[in-house]
């Protein structure tokens, strides 16, 4: 089962695909977090975006589509993925679709969590006491929240057009309410799912 993730920072997208990941033992892949471990690699890419990444931007497209292809084949080839965090604009989609498509590895099913944007706050500035993340300021989130909404908010409606499955879940609800109800959506859509 090939899976994406969509909803705003803060919405427990993380917590969710690994949970998701594990229950149907596919691989998770965060963009966030390969593009983290990059910075705290001092790669070349690293470098190339700590300052993006900082401020809460998106990456240049180019740099997260080569950073992802390989382990996306390499995901699918293993059973499976759940994408979290890429892609995360139409442009996004529609290049990561033109690719995965003729290696068999397109997304079949788009998880869209919602949670208002109060509780989102809320959310990150206890996560960044406990994290670290140079991002989880108020400004930094409040920046990403508007991102989402101008970049990413379209994609759901992109999805809907080109006829993929897109459930949409209440994020806003307890962490494991949440877990609960997307696996049981998920497990029931799966016995319809080739590939
Ligand atoms: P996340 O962990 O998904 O919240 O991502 C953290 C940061 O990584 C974002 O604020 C962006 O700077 C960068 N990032 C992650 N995924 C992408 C993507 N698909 N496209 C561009 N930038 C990304």
């Amino acid at each position: 089962m090939r899976l994406l993730m969509v909803g705003p920072p803060g919405a427990g997208k993380g917590t969710q695909a690994v949970r998701i990941a594990t229950h149907f033992q596919l691989q998770h892949l965060s963009s966030g977090d390969l593009l983290r471990k990059h910075v705290a690699e001092e790669t070349s890419v690293g470098k190339r975006v700590a300052e993006y990444l900082k401020a809460g931007d998106l990456v240049p497209d180019a740099i997260v589509l080569d950073i992802l292809r390989k382990p996306i084949v390499a995901a699918t080839e293993a059973g499976g993925y759940v994408l979290d965090g890429f892609p995360r604009t139409v442009g996004q989609a529609s290049a990561g679709y033109a690719v995965a498509q003729d290696l068999g590895a397109a997304v079949q099913v788009v998880v869209h969590l919602a949670v208002p944007r109060e509780e989102l706050i809320r959310r990150m500035l206890e996560r960044g006491k406990q994290s670290g993340r140079s991002d989880d300021t108020l400004e930094v989130i409040t920046h990403r929240i508007d991102v989402y909404e101008e970049l990413t908010t379209p994609m759901l409606e992109y999805y809907a057009e080109r006829g993929e499955r897109v459930l949409h879940f209440d994020g806003a609800q307890p962490i494991d309410e949440v877990t609960t109800t997307v696996i049981r959506a998920l497990e029931a859509l799966r016995a319809g799912l080739a590939g």
